[in-house]
């Protein structure tokens, strides 16, 4: 029911966008009394009191009784009911995907952290999150038809609107969207993880108050989430912010996306990864390199994990990736002049080793006079950016937010 109401009022009479907008009030400012709401709603008491009756009457809203005010009137407060409606995220990385769940207020109730699983391009893969995401609905604290909606976060090339993805699981000329919605039984958008992420910062993360914010997604890829006048900027068909896809060097590195030279290849965690590897077999020394005598596998964490217990060869390439990414920040603050770059992803969690390279260089290759507007921020959601970002697009998305983008 609650589904058919928030697709209604989507299209609906002046009645029920009103009432969007009560729901969209409620996101974005908390509770309230009836005559604060009718404040700053421009309406009067009556169409107020009638608009929240048929909310709560349908599930959205509810009376939380009586407060306190210190001029001695005892007003009832209304805010969202929680239970109305669950959305749940999907955040798809290299090697793992993290799934969770929110309540209509936005708060997580479940989530599943690291869950193994290898993204690839094939019909495999494709059943295999399927599958996942399945037995995490099976088995989450609500039951399915209170999910609403799914957000899936995918890298590369997406476009939100149709519902198609180019970088993976393009095998039928459908909408993606389609084919993950014949498998889920739910309603599914997908939208590119670093976008995603730059939502959640927003959102929930290192964001306070900035509405010109650039989300620097420096994982085993290098991605940009634009936020424009407090709004994600997606451009024509939702591919902008290809910033590790950007010719950077003259270098004979094929990137994965068939170019070569990009950004990525010299700024990213593969690049760490790739760099760190050919050091050691090149007689580098390491902490890791009993791993490698032993034929462990060493990842992307690892080396950043050895970083943060002071490993030379780990701390020196950290340091000399950040110096490069900062160089190239500094063009994008020139060009978008925000107030703010929050540096996330996998790579963030090294800390100071990456961010004093990447400070300086900003500062050293940026004009001053732009530069002296931009906070540069560590990401405070760290690994549950994109989940968080997830979670959040799918309730945004359906109650169609995005033109009132909430700050809750
Ligand atoms: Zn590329």
């Amino acid at each position: 029911m609650a589904l058919k109401f928030l697709q209604e009022i989507n299209s609906g009479t002046k009645n029920s966008s009103l009432k969007k907008d009560i729901i969209c009030y409620y996101i974005n400012n908390g509770e309230n009394t009836l005559a604060d709401l009718g404040k700053e709603m421009n309406l009067s008491i009556p169409t107020v009191t009638k608009l929240v009756s048929e909310l709560i009457e349908e599930g959205f809203v509810m009376d939380f009784g009586k407060q306190e005010t210190p001029g001695g009137r005892r007003p009832n407060i209304y805010g969202l009911n929680e239970d109305s409606g669950y959305f749940l995220g999907v955040d798809i990385k290299r090697f793992r995907t993290n799934i969770g769940l929110i309540n209509f207020k936005g708060e997580v109730i479940d989530q599943q952290m690291d869950i193994p699983f290898k993204m690839d391009h094939t019909h495999e893969q494709f059943d295999e999150l399927c599958d996942i995401i399945n037995n995490f609905i099976q088995n989450t604290v609500v039951p399915k038809e209170k999910i609403l909606s799914i957000g899936i976060n995918i890298s590369g090339r997406i476009n939100t609107q149709s519902g198609h993805s180019y970088s993976f699981f393009y095998f039928d000329e459908r909408p993606l969207t389609e084919l993950f919605e014949e498998r889920l039984g739910i309603n599914v958008s997908i939208d590119n993880d670093s976008r995603a992420m730059a939502y959640g910062e927003y959102i929930k993360g290192c964001v306070s108050g900035e509405k010109n914010v650039l989300y620097i997604n420096v994982s085993w890829g290098l991605g940009l989430g634009i936020i424009v006048n407090g709004q994600l900027y997606y451009g024509k068909s939702g591919f902008s912010g290809e910033f590790g896809h950007m010719t950077a060097f003259d270098n004979e590195i094929m990137c994965h996306c068939g170019k070569k030279g990009c950004l990525e290849t010299e700024a990213s965690g593969s690049y760490l990864y790739r760099k760190f590897l050919e050091k050691l077999n090149d007689g580098s020394s390491s902490s890791l390199s009993k791993k490698v005598d032993k034929k462990e596998d060493i990842s992307l964490e690892s080396i950043i994990k050895a970083a943060l217990h002071e490993d030379m060869l780990a701390i020196e390439l950290i340091e000399e990736m950040g110096s490069t990414l900062g160089k190239h920040i500094a063009g994008l603050i020139n060009l978008f002049n925000p107030e703010l770059v929050v540096i996330g992803g996998t790579l963030s969690e090294a800390g100071d080793y990456l961010m004093l390279p990447l400070r300086s260089a900003i500062k050293k290759y940026s004009l001053n006079l732009v530069n002296k507007d931009s906070s540069i921020r560590i990401s405070k959601l760290g690994n549950k950016a994109g989940l968080l970002g997830a979670c959040l697009l799918a309730r945004s998305k359906l109650v169609e937010l995005n033109g009132n983008m909430p700050k809750a």
